[in-house]
C-alpha cells in the first residue's frame, strides 16, 4: 500500500519531491539535487521520513512504529510529537472564523473520575469546541469555562450573525450579542429537530476514542494531540496522507537535518 502511495517518479529519483520538476541529479555524496529548486536531498532519508510519516497516518503507536522501522523508541515518539506541531501550525494558518449553524460545548479529557463542570473534573484537561455544522471543527484547551473565558473565544473564532447551539451552562447566557442563540435541554430535546448538539458531541467521541489508545498521554502534550484529532476529524474527506506529507515534508526546500 506503501508503495502504490509513494511510487510516482519521486521515489525513482526523476522528478524533484519538492517543486515537482524534473532535472534531479546525483552528486558525489549519492545525494540528489534538483536543477530548478536547487534543492538537496538523500533519497534514503527521504524515503525513511516517508515511511514514518505513512506510520503516523496510520495511527500506529509511537513503539510500534519504532519495532517496524528498527529505530529506538524515543526517536519514534520525538518524530510523532515534530509531526503534530506542524499540524498544529497548521491548523492555526488554515484557520477562517467559523459561520453558520455552530454548535459548542466543553468536555473533560483525561484523568479517570467521571463528572462534568464541578469536582470531577479535577486533573482533567478543559476542551472547548466549535463545530460548524458540515464543516470543520475547532477546539481549544481552556483554563476554566468562565463566561469571560468562552465568550472570548467564541468572539475570536467565530462570525458574527451565527446561528448558536448550546446547552444550558450558564456561561453561554449572553451570547446572543453575537448572534441567534438556541438553548437545548437535553431531557426535552427528541427525533430530528435542528435543536441539537450532536456533531459537537460526535467529534468528542471520535477525538476521546483516540486518546484512550494512548495511554498516559502527558498532560502539557493534550494541545497537540487534540490539534491532531482535530485536523484528522476536519479533512476526513480527503486525503489525509497527502496532506500530511505537503504539509510536514515539503515544507523544507532542502534538509535541515
Ligand atoms: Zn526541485
Amino acid at each position: 500500500m506503501l508503495a502504490e502511495k509513494l511510487s510516482d517518479n519521486i521515489l525513482l529519483g526523476r522528478k524533484c519531491f519538492y517543486c515537482r520538476n524534473y532535472g534531479l541529479y546525483r552528486l558525489k555524496d549519492k545525494r540528489l539535487k534538483c536543477k530548478s529548486c536547487k534543492a538537496y536531498y538523500s533519497l534514503n532519508k527521504l524515503r525513511k521520513d516517508l515511511h514514518i510519516l505513512y506510520f503516523f497516518y496510520l495511527e500506529l503507536s509511537a513503539r510500534k512504529a519504532a519495532r517496524e522501522l528498527g529505530v529506538s523508541y524515543n526517536s519514534a515518539i520525538s518524530r510523532f510529537m515534530f509531526f503534530r506541531k506542524m499540524i498544529s501550525d497548521h491548523l492555526g494558518k488554515e484557520f477562517s472564523k467559523l459561520y453558520g449553524e455552530l454548535e459548542m460545548d466543553e468536555s473533560y479529557f483525561g484523568g479517570k473520575r467521571k463528572g462534568k463542570r464541578g469536582r470531577g473534573a479535577y486533573n482533567k484537561a478543559i476542551v472547548f469546541g466549535i463545530l460548524e455544522r458540515n464543516g470543520k471543527v475547532y477546539t481549544k484547551v481552556v483554563p476554566n469555562v468562565s463566561k469571560e473565558t468562552l465568550m472570548d473565544e467564541i468572539k475570536k473564532k467565530t462570525k458574527k450573525g451565527s446561528v448558536f447551539y448550546t446547552d444550558c451552562f450558564k456561561s453561554y447566557k449572553s451570547l446572543k450579542q453575537f448572534g441567534k442563540h438556541h438553548k437545548i435541554n437535553h431531557t426535552y430535546t427528541f427525533g430530528k429537530s435542528h435543536n441539537h448538539i450532536n456533531g459537537i458531541e460526535g467529534f468528542w467521541s471520535y477525538a476521546k476514542e483516540r486518546f484512550h489508545k494512548y495511554h498516559g498521554i502527558n498532560h502539557e502534550n493534550y494541545p497537540l494531540y487534540l490539534k491532531e484529532m482535530e485536523f484528522r476529524f476536519n479533512h476526513r474527506n480527503e486525503d489525509v496522507f497527502k496532506l500530511l506529507v505537503d504539509i510536514i515534508l515539503r515544507r523544507f526546500g532542502t534538509e535541515s537535518n
